[in-house]
């Protein structure tokens, strides 16, 4: 396996006093014992993480490319890596009401709007605020009526590597109007390395005894349905490709596993899930305070774009854990509400915590 190796380039690059790589320049890099990871501020993402795998060499982890104009070039950019908003998942039909007044969204995805509409925080160039070796803060401020979404919006983001091993995001807002607000991050993981294959292999545990049944267009239902019986059952560690291709008019909808689990605990205390690659024993717990999980296999993925390492970005070769808000939770007045007003802070925290393979 090719491995783009981060500490490596680092040590090089301080004792050569050389020119980074053609295309790296705009690249922020951060590390902390035992992890590293780089990102761009287009989209403010996050590009590569490196822990150490079984042979304790460095693995990089997630799929991403080494330079802004890479993103914006990218055939339909798969949001890889990137900060998603105002509203990541879909709202359906493209609109929702708040306080009685009717918003009408950019429909980008069928009739619904799908991670803010066709020009989200994803495809902004955001500003870099605060930055040490082991974290850094972007901003980017929404104008009023953005993407059709009321109210000024103003975003903070700030990664954090721990010497723990572990990525924390914090996400925080604001807004001068009530709005809805459901932030995420949408890396695509493979824990043995992006170019190792599927990831159907790695064994996925999500604790969470329901989740949410979509129509054909990937909009919930409206009930959790429990996972008890049926292929969405991760409750023990599970290869992710065990159940993915049997028929299965749910799985059917989203050529796999692309819904929302409602999360059992979410209180940053107990991982709400684990996942480990069966060929780099990398494994990757997660926590957070938000009430939903949208487990997504990478069934869109289709060899469209050449990513970091030389690696095509072919069918399920990443997996996406997105901590965030239910999907279309404006419409559903029964779901955890996302909205935010005036004077009050958004303020939400996820956690990917990484064990080096064994
Ligand atoms: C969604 C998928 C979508 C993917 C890339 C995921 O968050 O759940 O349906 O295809 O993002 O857009």
């Amino acid at each position: 396996m090719k491995k783009f190796n981060l500490f490596l380039l680092m040590t090089l690059t301080a004792l050569a006093g050389c020119q980074p790589k053609p295309g790296t320049e705009d690249l922020i890099r951060l590390h902390n014992s035992g992890i590293a990871a780089a990102f761009s501020s287009y989209g403010a993402r996050l590009v590569q993480l490196e822990v150490a795998g079984k042979d304790r060499q460095p693995v990089n982890i997630v799929w991403g490319f080494d330079s802004a104009d890479s993103y914006k070039r990218a055939a339909k950019d798969p949001y890889y890596g990137a900060i998603i908003g105002r509203y990541g998942n879909r709202i359906a039909k493209a609109q929702f009401t708040l306080d009685g007044n009717i918003y009408h969204l950019n429909a980008n995805d069928h009739r619904n709007s799908l991670h803010g509409g066709k020009d989200g925080f994803n495809s902004k160039t955001w500003d870099i605020v605060a930055k040490s070796d082991s974290s850094v803060t972007f901003s980017y401020t929404s104008p009023d009526g953005e993407g059709g979404y009321p109210g000024k919006l103003a975003v903070k983001v700030t990664y954090t590597l721990s010497s723990d091993r572990s990525l924390h995001i914090v996400y925080e807002a604001k807004t001068d109007k009530p709005t809805v607000i459901n932030l995420t991050n949408h890396a695509y993981w493979n824990l043995n390395g992006p170019g190792s294959g599927d990831i159907l292999k790695h064994k996925l545990t999500i604790y969470a005894a329901r989740y949410l049944p979509v129509d054909s267009t990937l909009i919930p239902l409206g009930k959790a349905a429990p996972v008890m019986g049926t292929p969405f059952d991760f409750n023990r560690p599970t290869a992710i490709g065990a159940r993915i291709n049997i028929a299965n008019e749910q799985l059917k909808s989203g050529k796999g596993y692309d819904h929302n689990y409602v999360l059992d605990a979410h209180d940053k205390q107990m991982p709400v899930a684990e996942v480990t690659g069966d060929r780099s024993g990398i494994s990757m717990q997660v926590y957070t305070d938000q009430p939903g999980l949208q487990f997504y296999s990478g069934n869109f993925m289709a060899g469209n774009n050449v990513m970091n390492g030389g690696h095509g970005d072919n069918f399920r070769n990443g997996f996406c854990l997105e901590t965030q808000h239910f999907p279309d939770s404006p419409n559903e007045p029964a779901f955890p509400s996302p909205v935010l007003r005036p004077g009050e802070t958004y303020r939400t925290t996820t956690v990917y915590r990484f064990t080096a393979g064994r």
